[in-house]
């Protein structure tokens, strides 16, 4: 069983073919997941930092107003002005009110006062004087910012470079608050008023500290890191310097203390995506392992099984398929249930695969339908050794709970190479045969050939040509007669049908009836051949008339109304009439078989067991049905002649049923010592070819002429008088 998991493979490649992708997928979004928090530390830090220019740049601006505003104040001044421009001590004035803020360097640390054309009058610095010469003129026009703001007078701040210094610088013109002091400006203009102050470590320390921002400096080449720089500009909007700082990386410290935990649930998730796929590789196997076992018997499948074959015919070696079905199951659920049914099948399959072994696989096709496939040397001869042994092995019937059954089966055998046939084809091949050994009398096996294809093509052109016969009456309808004891007197005529094929030419009623059989078309017939016969032989009385009625009528629930129907429509009288049944369709499905049997018999006709010997029907078989006659088989007279000991088991059989008031008769006594057999046994009718073939209706009517001409002896083959009005054989339908 463990080799047809080969198929297991392709389960498993389709496993992985659905798990792949999500595994992907999952590390996929993991990664992405990843990448997306990453991005967002990123990104947090970037709001980080840009919070911190801003906050840099507005401290700075502030820083300016400020200078701008204090700048202003000093400025816009009566006693600035006066000291200025009226008295001629702007020195003792400009030290008291500005020298010593230089000196503690809140405020500025740098103090100049400049004339309208930008020439040094005074400066102070750190508290200390700066001469006026000491004033280069370039950077005290740049402090006082006459290039920039050309038009005075206006008050004004910037950042101003000095070297590697740079300065928050304010301005103004100095200018009285009182109008009475308006004159005193000089006309070239009013003098201008500088402060600056360095931005130094402790104005870096103390924007560190207010703005919360770490290791500030002052930088004047640019930084590497710009996202921890604040670009200062010139006017002119060029890079005057930079303020760099330590970048707090909030978002990427977060990251770093998440990390443990996101490595921990990926770890988990992955874990649990593995648990998955292993469950998921599991879930395959299982299925894999179950779409080819068959749910009832846990046998392989048909698919299994056509896979074994085709591995077996990959190996290179010859390989056998035999296919088996049970013979009457449908009867067994018929009339004990599906569990009675479903047991049956599994005590068979017990019993197959203890007769296998290891020398053939088992499997089960489905329904009733099994499969032995056995490959390597000798295969052909090792599986008909297994249908050998299993056919042997059913003569002993199965005990379900109660019931006692006995099962035949029909085994076909098909066996080939890699070249001949694939898997498929051998399966195809071995379902012909048993059909073969199915028609051939069931509890048979068969090994394919291309005559069973051949016949299989027949069946299929019989089928259609029956049709068409049925359509335009293409039967015949001959009789045999049946003689007395004596050999002497026709007691009755058996109805048998003839059709010729327009394209196989005459067929034997052995061959057509089964196809009919199978295809349903045998009610039509049957009912055609009864209601053809009755009319025939209406005027043979007192002859009774035999018609066969086959397994497949017997399931059709009006078969009684049917008859009764055509004994009223031609007036033959049901106690002339003997109905024909072979003991299969009595096997098959007994219990429905002997109710009908009950309603036939009721309308007042007379049953006969026909074939008798070629099957399993004993003595208590014909009580069980309430048979009138039996016919012992020619195959039975044959052999008794062959072998004189049989002779006293027939007559046994003979004086049983005589005790219980069953007529016997021999069928096919073709020679006298059929004849002397048949006497012996004590056979109260004889048919055969001894006394009559088979001859049409207009013969039969001569003949019965002739035997009452010459006083009911028989006129075998003697031309007589016509004195039954022949009947036309036309205008059947
Ligand atoms: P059966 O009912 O057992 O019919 C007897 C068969 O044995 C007939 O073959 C008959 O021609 C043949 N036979 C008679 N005497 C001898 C003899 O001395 N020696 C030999 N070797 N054969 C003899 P037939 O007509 O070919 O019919 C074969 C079978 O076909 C019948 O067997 C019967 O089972 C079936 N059959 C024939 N006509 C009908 C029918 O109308 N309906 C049904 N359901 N079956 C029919
Ligand atoms: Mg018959
Ligand atoms: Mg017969």
């Amino acid at each position: 069983m463990t080799e047809s998991l080969g198929q297991g493979a392709s389960f498993r490649r389709e496993a992985l073919r659905v798990v792949l992708p999500n595994l992907l997928l999952v590390l996929l979004v993991a990664g992405a997941a990843f990448g997306l928090v990453r991005d967002y530390t990123l990104t947090v830090d970037g709001l980080e930092s840009e919070r911190t220019r801003r906050a840099l740049h507005a401290a700075i601006e502030l820083q300016l107003e400020a200078m701008e505003a204090l700048v202003h104040d000093n400025a816009y001044w009566n006693d600035m002005a006066r000291a200025s421009y009226v008295s001629q001590a702007l020195t003792p004035f400009f030290e008291e009110s500005f020298a010593y803020v230089t000196r503690d360097g809140r405020g500025y640390d740098v103090a100049l006062q400049l004339r309208a054309d930008g020439t040094p009058r005074l400066g102070y610095a750190g508290g200390a004087p700066l001469p006026a010469e000491r004033i280069a003129r370039p950077s005290a026009d740049q402090l006082a910012m006459r290039s920039r703001l050309p038009d005075l007078p206006h008050a004004a701040s910037g950042l101003l470079r000095a070297g590697d210094r740079l300065f928050f610088v304010g301005r103004d013109v100095v200018l009285p608050e009182s109008a009475e002091l308006a004159a005193t400006v000089p006309a070239a203009g009013p003098d201008i008023l500088v402060f600056a102050k360095e931005v130094g470590a402790e104005e870096l320390e103390s924007l560190e500290r207010t703005l919360q921002v770490k290791g500030l400096r002052l930088a004047f080449d640019p930084p590497t890191d710009r996202a921890h720089a604040l670009r200062l500009p010139r006017d002119d909007g060029e890079p005057l310097a930079w303020l760099t700082w330590t970048g707090t990386p909030v978002g990427q410290r977060a990251l770093a203390e998440l990390l443990p935990w996101l490595a921990g649930v990926g770890a988990l998730l992955l874990l649990l995506g593995l648990a998955g796929v292993r469950k998921a590789w599991r879930q395959a196997e299982e299925l894999a392992r179950q779409a080819l076992l068959d749910g009832l018997s846990g046998l392989p499948n048909r698919r299994a099984i056509r896979d074994a074959l085709g591995r077996g015919l990959l190996g290179g070696g010859s390989v056998t398929v035999a296919m088996l079905d049970l013979d009457g199951f449908k009867a067994v659920n018929d009339n004990y249930g599906h569990m009675a049914g479903d047991h049956l099948l599994l005590a068979f399959a017990r019993r197959l695969t203890a007769i296998c072994g290891a020398d053939g696989q088992v499997g089960r096709l489905g329904g009733d339908e099994f499969a032995v496939v056995v490959s390597g040397p000798n295969s052909l001869a090792r599986g008909q050794d297994i249908a050998r042994r299993l056919l042997a092995v059913l003569e002993e019937p199965f005990r379900i709970g109660e019931i006692t059954l006995s099962i035949g089966s029909s085994i076909g055998l098909a066996h080939g190479t890699l070249g001949e046939a694939d898997a498929s084809e051998l399966l195809r091949r071995a379902d012909v045969a048993m059909y073969a050994a199915k028609r051939g009398g069931r509890g048979q096996m068969v090994v394919y050939s291309d005559v069973h294809d051949q016949r299989q093509a027949d069946a299929h052109r019989i089928e259609q040509e029956l049709r068409d016969a049925l359509k335009t009456g293409g039967f015949e309808l001959v009789y045999q007669p049946l003689m007395d004891a004596s050999g002497r007197r026709i007691v009755a005529v058996e109805a048998l049908l003839r059709w010729s094929s327009p394209s196989l030419g005459r067929v034997s009623p052995a061959v057509f009836i089964p196809v009919a059989e199978e295809t349903g078309l045998i009610n039509a017939i049957g009912l055609f051949v009864l209601e053809r016969a009755c009319r025939d032989a209406l005027p043979w009385a007192p002859l009774r008339l035999a018609v066969n009625v086959s397994a497949a009528q017997l399931r059709n629930p009006e078969l009684a109304e049917e008859i009764a129907a055509i004994l009223a429509r031609t007036g033959f009288p049901a106690a002339r009439l003997e109905l024909e049944l072979t003991e299969t369709c009595l096997v098959e499905d007994a219990d429905r078989a002997a109710a009908m049997l009950d309603r036939i018999r009721a309308l007042g006709v007379r049953l006969s067991l026909d074939d008798f010997g070629t099957g399993y029907a004993s003595i208590g078989f014909l009580r069980r049905f309430a048979f009138d006659k039996v016919k012992i088989d020619r195959s039975l007279v044959e052999e008794a002649v062959q072998r004189p000991q049989r002779v006293t088991i027939l007559e046994a059989t003979a004086r049983i049923a005589s005790a219980l008031d069953i007529e016997v008769v021999a069928e096919g006594i073709e020679t006298d010592a059929h004849l002397q057999v048949a006497r012996r046994v004590g056979c109260c009718a004889l048919q055969g070819w001894l006394f009559h073939s088979a001859r049409s209706a207009e013969a039969i009517a001569e003949l019965l002429g002739r035997q009452e001409a010459e006083g009911g002896e028989p006129a075998v083959d003697a031309p007589g008088v016509r004195r039954y009005g022949p009947r036309s054989l036309t205008g059947w339908s």
